[in-house]
C-alpha cells in the first residue's frame, strides 16, 4: 500500500491537509510531532472516508512533522513526513530525514507490579509518542486468562475478581504489558511474574520471583502531595499504635483499610502523621488506590484526582459516582485534547464535550467529523503537562 499526503499553509497557524492511498483502507492516523526542546505527539485516528483535513491554532513560532499512516487490510503505510513552520507565505517541505514510525512510538519506560490480596495491581510509565493503546494481559503458566486493553492516558490497572479476574492467593501468575499504534506496530510486552498474598504476607509470598520490578503495599505515612521532596522518612505505624478520636479504642490496618475496632468509623492517613475521618472528607476516597486516598479538585476542573495517583474520576451523564478512564465503556474521543469520554446519545457513540461523532472500526473508535477541522490550541498545553498525568507511586483500585 501507498499513501501521499499534501500539505498546505493557509493562514497563519492554519494548515490544509489531504491524502489518498492507492488500496483499501480501513482507518488513517493523522501524525503531528511538534519538534523543540521537549517533543509534542498528537494522532488523530480517522474513518476512511475522511480524506482531508485542517489544523487550526498551531504556533507560529514552532516547527512541525506531519504524517498520515493508512491501516488496511494488507498492513500499514506511512506517507512522507512533511516540515513546516505555520506562517502565511511559507511553504511545507518533505523532511527526508525523518524515520518510519517506529522511531515516533512512545515505549514502556518501567513497568511494576503491586501483589495484594487476590489482586494484582500492574502501574507503568512510558515514553513521549504515538500510541493507541496499553494492552495488559495476564497468564497462569501456559494459560493466558486475560487480555485487556486501555487508553495511552491510563497509567496504573488492577486486576481482581471487580474486573472478572479472580486470582488466587498463592498463586504465580505473569503479567505483560505491551503497547500498540494504528494497528501492527508496537512494542514487545514486559513480563512481571506475581503472587497474590493477603494483607502482610505479601513479601514472602513473591521472595521466589524477581525483585526488581514488584512494590509492596504499606500504611503510608509519607505525605499525600509532596512538594519539595525533602521530608523525613515514614514513621512506622506498628511502633506508635493508632487511637479512634471518637471512642478511643484502637485503630486497626487490616485489608488495606484503617478502621476503629469499637465504632467502625474508617480513616485515610494524611500524611502528616495524622487521619482524616473518612465520612467527613468533602469528595470521599478514590477508586483507584488500595490503601484507599484522598480525591481533591483541580481549580478550574469539574473532574476529581486521586491525591496520590493523579489519576482522574470523572463523572458520567446518567450515573451517578465517578468512573475511572479505564472503566469508561466506549473510552475517549478523538475529537479533544485532553480527550473526552464518549458516550452513547441517541443510538450514536459521541464526544461528551463536542458531540462529534465516532464510529467502531474494528474494535477501535475512529473520529467521524462533521467539520475536517482540528483546534490544536490544547496541543500546546499537552506539551507541558505530558499527555497523561503519569503516576510516580504506587497506587490500586479499592471497593468504594
Ligand atoms: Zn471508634
Ligand atoms: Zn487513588
Ligand atoms: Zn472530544
Amino acid at each position: 500500500m501507498r499513501v501521499t499526503l499534501t500539505a498546505t499553509i493557509v493562514a497563519d497557524g492554519s494548515v490544509a491537509l489531504d491524502w489518498q492511498a492507492d488500496s483499501h483502507v480501513r482507518t488513517y492516523h493523522l501524525l503531528i510531532v511538534r519538534t523543540g526542546a521537549t517533543r509534542a505527539y498528537t494522532a488523530l485516528k480517522l474513518g476512511a472516508d475522511t480524506v482531508r483535513y485542517r489544523i487550526d491554532n498551531l504556533s507560529r513560532h514552532q516547527r512541525y512533522l506531519v504524517a498520515v499512516m493508512a491501516a488496511g487490510k494488507n498492513g500499514a503505510a506511512l506517507s512522507l513526513w512533511w516540515s513546516m513552520t505555520p506562517q502565511a507565505g511559507l511553504t511545507p517541505l518533505p523532511d527526508n530525514s525523518a524515520a518510519g514510525v517506529d522511531s515516533y512510538l512512545s515505549c514502556l519506560s518501567r513497568v511494576t507490579v503491586m501483589p495484594q490480596d487476590a489482586r494484582l495491581t500492574v502501574f507503568w510509565d512510558r515514553t513521549p509518542g504515538f500510541i493507541d493503546t496499553v494492552e495488559v494481559g495476564v497468564a497462569c503458566g501456559e494459560t493466558a486468562l486475560t487480555q485487556i486493553d486501555v487508553e495511552p492516558e491510563v497509567s496504573s490497572l488492577s486486576l481482581d475478581h471487580l474486573r472478572g479476574l479472580p486470582l488466587v492467593n498463592g498463586k504465580a501468575y505473569t503479567v505483560r504489558v505491551g503497547t500498540r499504534f494504528a494497528g501492527s506496530a508496537g512494542q514487545r510486552p514486559v513480563e512481571i511474574i506475581a503472587t497474590p498474598a493477603p494483607q502482610g504476607h505479601e513479601r514472602a509470598a513473591n521472595e521466589s520471583h524477581p525483585q526488581t520490578s514488584l512494590i509492596y503495599a504499606t500504611l503510608s505515612l509519607a505525605p499525600e502531595v509532596e512538594i519539595f521532596g525533602d521530608t523525613a522518612p515514614p514513621a512506622c505505624a506498628a511502633e506508635h499504635p493508632i487511637v479512634c478520636f471518637h471512642c478511643r479504642r484502637e485503630v486497626l490496618w487490616q485489608s488495606y483499610q484503617l478502621r476503629c475496632q469499637g465504632c467502625g468509623a474508617e480513616f485515610v492517613p494524611n500524611g502528616r502523621g495524622d487521619f482524616l475521618t473518612l465520612g467527613a472528607l468533602r469528595f470521599g476516597t478514590c477508586r483507584c488506590c488500595l490503601p484507599k486516598k484522598i480525591l481533591i479538585q483541580k481549580p478550574g476542573s469539574s473532574s476529581l484526582t486521586c491525591a496520590h495517583s493523579g489519576k482522574e474520576h470523572i463523572r458520567l451523564p446518567g450515573s451517578d459516582g465517578y468512573t475511572l478512564i479505564e472503566d469508561l465503556p466506549h473510552g475517549l474521543c478523538q475529537c479533544c485534547r485532553p480527550r473526552r469520554p464518549l458516550v452513547k446519545r441517541s443510538g450514536r457513540i459521541v464526544c461528551s464535550q463536542s458531540g462529534e461523532s465516532h464510529r467502531n472500526e474494528q474494535g477501535c473508535y475512529v473520529l467521524v467529523p462533521s467539520a475536517p477541522v482540528f483546534d490544536a490550541r490544547a496541543i500546546d498545553d499537552l506539551l507541558d503537562q505530558g499527555l497523561a498525568e503519569i503516576c510516580a507511586t504506587g497506587a490500586s483500585r479499592g471497593r468504594r
